[in-house]
């Protein structure tokens, strides 16, 4: 992902570090929308992300989260308030595949991984031959 060394102020240098269109001329939603296209094809795990507010007066909040496929879990989303270093946002964004293909790895076994746990799904076992540590698509 393209570095910006300044400070985050505005949606549009969030969009511009990740190198998302922004349009400054569309509404919020459709920057959000452009936003997560881009985060999604970024992440491993195929984040979102949009921009929110509580109130017209308050700060804009980048936030970014992502579903595991298969099991239908929700990472929970990182939220970082601008104006914040680009850094911040990196951090939310690697946050969140982090937690997400540690929840994959969790439940993403195959039947030779190992035992189902009490979530009723199997951690892949890097070591198992069946799979070769990949898993299965649940
Ligand atoms: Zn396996």
């Amino acid at each position: 992902m393209p570095k910006t060394a300044k400070t985050i102020r505005t949606p549009a240098d969030v969009a511009a570090h990740f190198d998302a269109n922004f349009d400054a001329n569309s509404v919020m939603a459709e920057n959000s929308a452009r936003l997560s296209r881009r985060i999604y094809k970024d992440t491993a795990c195929g984040a979102w992300a949009d921009f929110m507010r509580h109130d017209v007066a308050d700060p804009w909040i980048f936030r970014v989260g992502s579903i595991v496929e298969g099991i239908d879990a929700e990472i929970m989303p990182e939220t970082v308030a601008l104006p914040c270093s680009p850094e911040d946002l990196d951090c939310a964004v690697r946050c969140v595949e982090d937690a997400a293909q540690s929840l994959w790895n969790e439940t993403h076994g195959c039947e030779d991984c190992g035992e189902e746990r009490e979530t009723g799904y199997r951690s892949i076992n890097p070591d198992c031959a069946a799979c070769d540590g990949e898993g299965t698509i649940l």
